[in-house]
């Protein structure tokens, strides 16, 4: 497949390196976003249109100007504790905001959206590995609004033959091999960037929610899926559509401990990293790690980064050199 595809959400962390991943492989991607948290200069092409997603009349405009053949959506707000704060803000402009892109969609006739899901719609694990048959269950408003919206997509997808593929996020991490783009949230609250910047002295120390759960060393385990794997299963799922709608769970599979990113880290830099012990963070699971199986399966798609290190090597050529 070719042709030219609206990644509304272009200018974001994960958005970026989809755009990379379509112009290295012959798509023409067209980038909207209001940039309130992405960067102008993440975006790798000039075909960027300033849009928001709560307001109607700039969604149309870009479908009446540019002829889109499928859309890639990112555009969300994505942080759990501030949705729990402001419900009504990840309501309004996530599922809102979808509906209003949707319904641009089906006006204009384009017929296959590729989502930004996230493992929060399942919220408190009951097995892991996570596999696509696991209870749906969000623990948050932020899950909730992502779940809602993939259920939006299977009714769109009965009554006007709208085909979608829901990629559900595991850990997003890691940077662009060649140093173009790479992770810039404000505020940081991932964990990977705040171990580099409490390395490289941008931060005083990392906080390590929780010593005492039931895991081998008594740290988190979460799966860290690099941003080019998850690039590239974007650009597959585009093709996919046409075989296959419904949800995927998206990761590598690899369970790793928060100690051992911050021993990996270590080990890249040469660098001892400030830890201070800190209580449990509400809301966290001790283990959330997926099954991708189906995601292999289905898009034919095969994660390249599945060693930690090379991950968090990108990750710090990436905090080295930032370029926003
Ligand atoms: N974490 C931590 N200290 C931090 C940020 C995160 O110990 O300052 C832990 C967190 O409890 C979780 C893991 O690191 O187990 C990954 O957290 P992150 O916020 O990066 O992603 P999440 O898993 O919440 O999507």
């Amino acid at each position: 497949m070719s042709g030219r595809i609206l990644v509304f959400g272009g200018a974001g962390y994960i958005g970026s390196h989809v755009v990379k991943s379509l112009l290295g492989n012959c798509y023409e991607p067209i980038v909207a976003d209001n940039l309130s948290f992405g960067h102008r200069q993440a975006v790798l092409t000039d075909e960027f249109e300033q849009a928001d997603l709560l307001d109607v009349r700039s969604i149309d405009r870009v479908f009446d100007k540019h002829k889109i053949d499928a859309v890639i959506h990112l555009a969300a707000f994505i942080q759990v504790g501030e949705s729990v704060a402001d419900p009504a803000k990840y309501y309004r402009n996530n599922v809102v905001g979808t509906l209003n892109l949707l319904d641009s969609m089906v006006g204009h006739g384009v017929k296959k959206i590729v989502f930004s899901s996230t493992a929060a719609i399942f919220g408190s694990p009951q097995y892991t590995p996570i596999d696509e048959a696991h209870p749906k269950s969000p623990i948050n408003p932020y899950g909730q609004s992502k779940l809602m919206i993939e259920r939006i997509f299977e009714d769109y997808h009965k009554a006007y033959g709208l085909s979608h593929i829901a990629l559900r996020y595991f850990n997003a991490s890691g940077a662009d091999k060649d140093g173009q783009i790479g992770e810039s949230h404000n505020p940081e609250t991932h964990l990977i960037p705040l171990v580099l910047k409490a390395i490289n002295g941008e931060r005083e120390n990392v906080k390590i929610f929780g010593s005492d759960y039931d895991t081998p060393d008594g740290t988190c385990l979460r799966d860290y899926i690099h941003v080019e794997d998850l690039a590239e299963a974007h650009r597959l799922a585009l093709e996919a559509t046409d075989r296959f709608s419904g949800g995927l769970n998206l990761g590598t599979g690899v369970p790793t401990s928060v100690k051992e990113i911050i021993g990996a880290a270590e080990k890249i830099t040469g660098k001892k990293c400030p830890v201070e012990y800190a209580p449990r963070r509400e809301g966290d699971p001790s283990k959330l790690y997926a099954s991708n199986e189906k995601a292999k399966e289905i898009l034919r798609w095969v994660p390249r980064y599945t060693d930690i290190e090379r991950i968090i090597q990108t990750a710090w050529n990436w905090e080295k050199n930032k370029k926003f």
